[in-house]
């Protein structure tokens, strides 16, 4: 945090103290609080038109208006990761909302409120101002550009949040976080330049390039890393044109030593940008400086996208990020919980992990919410809140088809007690209702070859591997197997 905004968040820690301690002794809510308590309530009326119920009672309902203090509403939430959620999520929502009911000038702060019955604990007030965009960045002095003495403050718009040590790795991102390591070590002077990194939303595209770009100025201080997205380079070279000014664009981007662009398939269709990018690609590479992009899809995939930025891409290295497999989401539910100071059972972990499957950022909320509702709503951390919050936060929940569903199938359409299902057992019929069971597990559910054979006492993949093999050999050539195998198919599809 910028030494000024420490020293105001400061001074508002100081205020807040008084006017918490008003509140506990119960004497009558100053002017200001019954102010705040309106406003965030017309605030509100506006967010519920503009969410869904379900996200509205997640997110909005349980926050509270402390005080309206200087064209300020200071708001209390459960926990700095919820703050950070809903800001990241409903940012300009919120943004809209407060000016249009406070004004334009006025802000919102947020005040963390750890547990209310407990009068020793501190009420910290974190984060001013409350809007995090545009991201402020790390500002580093660096040499001036052009090769002149002057140093300048030079922004790199990374945010600290994103490190390598709260990126948690498993199969699914080891190979991207290797490139970024190496990378980080010695930008441009590696084989992975440029680094590619694809794949779906919410798996860590963005936090592991930050990361790498936070990487290396720790590494290189001086180094100029410029973080910014396809979007944010299109306007500024609209700006540069509009502005006449686009000598100082291509001077600033061509004087860096790492430039990251995030989600590149932004740049698509854009063909006046995408020459100019491609040239400013080019004069960099050339200089062995370092590039790092990320595209929501494999760059082959990315239509419309100059056909000589695409090929330059082998020059470097593509490579993906796939969903996190069972053990990696409890390893991130688990990170993220001891990050936010709350020991979750591991039966919590289980099940969160268990069925929130498609991405990290919603195993994320699905954490927030739950510490959410055993703060705010004094609710105790089991089974019944975990599975609370996930049917809320799961879309998938209800058709989510689990390993034990399929066992239960399986076996009841081969009339076999599900045990068989699990035994050493080699006699045909349950080696085949077996291979089936792991079959469909394979298509059914996104869990590993490795979680698959836990489930079947702890087969190794290369045996779950076999089975899918002999089941899709079957397939082809028994259409008893076959048949069996369409209705199960479509019994699992329909539920
Ligand atoms: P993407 O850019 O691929 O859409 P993000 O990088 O924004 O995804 O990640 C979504 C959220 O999940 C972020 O809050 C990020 O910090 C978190 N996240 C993603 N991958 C990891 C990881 N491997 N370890 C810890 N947190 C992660
Ligand atoms: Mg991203």
């Amino acid at each position: 945090m910028p030494d000024n905004q420490l020293r105001d968040a400061l001074s508002l820690f100081t205020q807040d103290k008084t006017a918490v301690k008003t509140r506990d002794g119960n004497t009558l809510a100053s002017d200001g609080d019954k102010k705040a308590t309106a406003y965030w309530i017309k605030c509100l009326e506006i967010i519920k038109d503009n969410v869904s119920p379900h996200i509205f009672n997640t997110w909005f309902e349980p926050i509270k208006a402390l005080k309206w203090e200087n064209k300020q509403l200071t708001v209390k939430v459960p926990s700095q990761f919820f703050c950070e959620w809903i800001e990241d999520q409903y940012y300009s929502l919120l943004q809209k909302t407060i000016s249009q009911v406070l004004g334009e000038d006025a802000k919102l702060l947020y005040q963390i409120v750890v547990d209310e019955s407990d009068s020793s604990t501190e009420k910290r007030t974190i984060r001013l101002p409350a809007f995090k965009f545009p991201p402020q960045g790390t500002s580093v002095v660096v040499p001036g550009t052009n090769g002149s003495k002057d140093r300048k403050v030079f922004t790199t718009n990374l945010n600290p949040k994103y490190s390598f040590n709260n990126f948690v790795r498993g199969e699914s991102n080891q190979l991207a976080y290797a490139a970024g390591l190496a990378i980080s070590q010695n930008p441009g002077k590696t084989r992975y330049n440029p680094l590619v990194v694809y794949g779906d939303t919410g798996l860590g595209k963005t936090h592991l390039v930050q990361g790498i770009g936070n990487k290396i100025l720790q590494n290189h201080k001086k180094s100029r890393v410029l973080y910014t997205t396809s979007e944010r380079f299109t306007q500024d070279f609209i700006n540069a044109i509009q502005t006449n000014t686009q000598n100082e664009f291509i001077n600033l981007y061509r004087s860096i030593d790492t430039l990251i662009v995030d989600d590149i398939q932004f740049f698509c269709g854009k063909e006046k940008t995408t020459d100019n990018f491609f040239h400013t690609f080019n004069a960099l590479h050339q200089d062995g400086k370092q590039l790092i992009l990320t595209s929501d899809r494999p760059p082959r995939d990315l239509k419309d996208l100059d056909e000589r930025l695409i090929s330059r891409f082998q020059w470097g290295l593509i490579v993906d990020i796939q969903p996190p497999d069972l053990e990696m989401r409890m390893a991130i539910l688990q990170k993220k919980s001891v990050d936010e100071g709350i020991e979750l059972p591991v039966e919590i972990v289980e099940y969160i992990a268990k069925y929130v499957t498609n991405s990290i950022r919603e195993l994320e909320g699905t954490l927030i919410s739950l510490i959410a509702k055993y703060t705010f709503e004094n609710k105790p951390l089991n089974l019944a809140l975990a599975k609370e919050v996930v049917t809320g936060i799961s879309k998938k929940l209800p058709k989510q088809i689990t390993i034990d569903d399929i066992k239960e199938l399986v076996a009841g359409y081969y009339k076999l007690p599900v045990e068989h299902l699990e035994s050493q057992s080699r006699k045909h019929e349950i080696a085949l209702a077996r291979q089936m069971a792991i079959f469909l597990t394979k298509q059914f559910t996104q869990l590993s070859l490795k979680s698959i054979g836990a489930g079947f006492s702890n087969r190794d993949h290369s045996t779950i591997l076999h089975s899918c093999q002999t089941i899709e050999n079957y397939l082809v050539t028994d259409p008893s197997v076959k048949s069996a195998y369409e209705l199960l198919h479509k019994t699992l599809k329909g539920r």
